[in-house]
């Protein structure tokens, strides 16, 4: 069998995830699109892809389904929505850890005053404040999935007392469980720091909008490390500015890179990353990638694939 690996990576980029996963296929090889004649690409049943160009993945008419390199896969649902083949998104326990740190980071962070002591540094101001017990400083994340649950269980781990929401009822998270937009206002009113880790979907474009910013404890923060488009930036910064909200740590943006004249890059009460939290590592994820096509070759069975009508 033969796999494109179709993206809108650079030259090297594409070559580095070739490499990698070519000798861990057991029955089939990987290539770019462009060295498959016409013939052959309309033979191909699977292709391995990263943010694919859909006039690329078009060309593949018998196509059964995609393997994504990456975990979000809302850019390409939304470029190929009249598509029927079915789409695998990674799931790397690798990546899950490195979310998991960093939510964790990011979390102490806020919880030890960074912001505040950063500020604190740059006038010379020798102050020290109240000191909160993590016992004491409530977290709510959204999103109790791959990467909301375990980064969930972590902070538990470290003390912290947290609430997830989720879209169903999850009764074996271990932790108090929120769903529906009621149980969001719940848990919002409830979060000294809420940390985003949901998809973007259509449901959750500015879900945390003026409305759903202004149901959370006055002086909380907000992580995001989701997708820049679940939060409202007009919203957020009215938050930021008016105390609402005490902070914002934002590693995902609408538009990414975010434009240098974008209000976010000087806000006091913003640190800004540039999409950093949990980065695809090509080593472990190329092995994920590759068990699941040796797999399917093997049996026939597919991987748990991306729900088109949920969108995630
Ligand atoms: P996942 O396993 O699919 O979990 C998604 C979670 O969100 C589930 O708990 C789901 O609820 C919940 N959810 C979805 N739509 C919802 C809605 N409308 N209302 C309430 N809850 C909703 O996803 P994951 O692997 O944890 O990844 C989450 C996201 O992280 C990815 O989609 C990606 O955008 C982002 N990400 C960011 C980075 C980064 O570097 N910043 C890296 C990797 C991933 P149910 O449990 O009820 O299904």
């Amino acid at each position: 069998m033969i796999i494109p690996f179709i993206s809108r990576l650079s030259d090297h980029e594409q070559q580095q995830w070739i490499d990698t996963i070519d000798p861990l296929l057991e029955n089939a090889s990987v290539c770019r699109l462009d060295q498959l004649t016409p013939k052959q690409q309309q033979q191909c049943q699977l292709a391995i892809v990263a943010n694919p160009d859909p006039q690329q993945l078009a060309a593949l008419t018998n196509l059964i389904w995609v393997h994504s390199v990456w975990a979000g896969v809302e850019r390409m649902l939304a470029e190929l929505p009249d598509t029927s083949f079915r789409i695998v998104r990674l799931i790397d326990p690798v990546l899950t850890q490195t979310m998991v740190e960093a939510v964790l980071a990011w979390t102490l962070y806020l919880h030890r005053d960074m912001p505040a002591y950063r500020h604190q540094q740059n006038q010379r101001l020798w102050q020290q404040r109240p000191y909160t017990p993590a016992t004491e400083r409530c977290i709510g994340i959204l999103g109790l999935g791959q990467l909301g649950l375990a980064s969930a269980q972590s902070l538990q781990q470290l003390g912290f007392p947290v609430s997830g929401w989720s879209r169903t009822p999850r009764d074996n998270s271990g932790l108090p469980g929120f769903h529906g937009q009621d149980g969001l206002l719940e848990l919002l009113a409830q979060s000294d720091i809420v940390v985003n880790l949901l998809p973007l979907t259509p449901e959750t474009r500015h879900l945390m909008d003026q409305q759903r910013l202004s149901a959370c404890k006055r002086g909380a923060a907000l992580i995001n490390f989701g997708r820049g488009g679940t939060v409202d930036d007009e919203a957020l910064l009215q938050a930021l500015d008016s105390g609402q909200l005490c902070h914002a740590v934002l590693d995902v943006f609408d538009q990414e890179p975010l434009p240098r004249d974008h209000p976010f890059w000087t806000h006091p009460h913003i640190t800004l990353l540039p999409h950093i939290s949990a980065p695809t590592t090509v080593a472990s994820a190329s092995r994920i990638v590759a068990d699941n096509i040796n797999r399917y070759q093997q049996t026939g069975e597919l991987p748990p694939t991306v729900d088109r009508q949920k969108g995630y």
